[in-house]
């Protein structure tokens, strides 16, 4: 991967150069307090954009997976019915995705796109979409408490599946180019060469990030096997169970989810669309069948096909990493506290109990 040096003071004219491509420019924006979210960068707002602030709880998984979308319309006409597809094909850029994100989307490529099926509502979006990634170096705004991508082996910096990467240094930005597109930013003046002593601050600056991560999942691995193997006790499913309040809150912030429903509705006397939402298999509604019946009625059954989802050796196998990139939204919003972390802290517990009474 080239890598290029270029002035803080620059960053904007990176988000500038890609808006004068005819990319619509997304980046995260402070709101109040811990709010921060992200927004289309205008010449109003531009001189809001920061660098480094948290990651806003609503990921940008919705600029390739919609949280609503018009999928096409149905229409009777003389007898007939006409089916119109509704296709969108934004020229897009996201500024400013921390690492975990980046992977979040790779995910969703993976599940939507490297399958049989392609899902040509999602093709569309991707393939005109342009990655910044921006390496969380600022552990006092970009390091939240529940942050664990090291775990998740997804961040602090991404190795890959952005276009463009860039990294403060302090006064100097690194810019790292993923892909051919993130190269022809490059022949811009403002791209200078770097040296060995950036590579070697790069480096320092990184392992420094590391100390600063509070989360830890060292049990990850061995959750994955418990998972995995049914080796998780029913009990601990029911206490998971009973902590769940079923808002959805841990599915609809995660940027590895990816499940929807699919409803018509009518539009006009003659006429419906159909679309696509998204859905969690923490609600009920999630499995419920045509007659009413439902095989994961008890909230606990449900988180449990939430966590074998995530973690099981099946799926990591079928899509190459965990349904997991650390970044810890589902935590910060959990009201029972049983997000990622929690879970697999649970497992861990139950696992060794489980262990001390058999060995009396
Ligand atoms: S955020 Fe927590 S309470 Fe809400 S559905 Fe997820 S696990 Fe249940
Ligand atoms: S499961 Fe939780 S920590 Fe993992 S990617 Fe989803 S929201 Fe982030």
């Amino acid at each position: 991967m080239k890598a290029r040096i270029l002035d803080r003071a620059d960053v904007l004219k990176v988000a500038d150069l890609l808006r004068e491509q005819g990319y619509e420019v997304i980046a995260p924006f402070r709101g109040r307090g811990r709010d921060t979210f992200f927004e289309t960068i205008t010449e109003e707002n531009r001189k809001r954009f920061d660098l480094h602030l948290p990651n806003p709880y609503y990921p940008p998984k919705r600029f390739v997976f919609p949280h609503m979308e018009r999928l096409l319309t149905v229409q009777k006409k003389n007898g007939d019915l006409l089916i119109e597809p509704i296709y969108k094909e934004t020229k897009r850029a996201l500024f400013g995705v921390r690492s975990c994100d980046v992977a979040g989307i790779y995910h969703l490529d993976r599940f939507y796109l490297g399958r049989d099926f392609r899902d040509i509502y999602y093709e569309k979006r991707r393939r005109n979409l342009f990655i910044v990634n921006v390496v969380c170096t600022d552990p006092g705004e970009d390091i939240n408490n529940e942050c664990f991508c090291m775990c998740a082996d997804t961040g602090p910096a991404a190795r890959d599946h952005f276009d463009l990467q860039l990294m403060d240094l302090g006064d100097e930005i690194m810019a790292v180019a993923g892909t051919a597109a993130g190269e022809a930013l490059f022949d811009h003046a403002m791209f200078k060469k770097g040296t060995h002593a950036h590579q070697e601050k790069r480096a320092a600056i990184l392992n420094d990030v590391r100390r600063h991560f509070k989360t830890t999942t060292s049990w990850f691995s061995a959750t994955v096997r418990y998972v995995s193997q049914g080796g998780v006790l029913e009990k601990t499913w029911e206490e998971i169970g009973n902590r769940c309040l079923e808002c959805g809150g841990c599915t609809y912030v995660c940027p590895a989810c990816t499940c929807f429903t699919v409803s018509d509705r009518q539009t006009g006397p003659d006429e419906i669309e159909r679309v696509r939402i998204w859905d969690a298999c923490a609600l009920a509604g999630f499995t419920r069948m045509a007659g009413g019946h439902n095989p994961r009625r008890a909230v606990h059954d449900r988180r449990n096909r939430r966590f074998f989802r995530k973690l099981a050796h099946y799926f990591i196998q079928r899509e190459l990493s965990m349904a997991c990139v650390g970044c810890g939204r589902c935590a910060a919003v959990c009201h029972g506290d049983v997000g990622m972390p929690s879970v697999v802290e649970m497992v861990r517990r139950a696992t060794t109990e489980s262990d001390t009474h058999e060995a009396n």
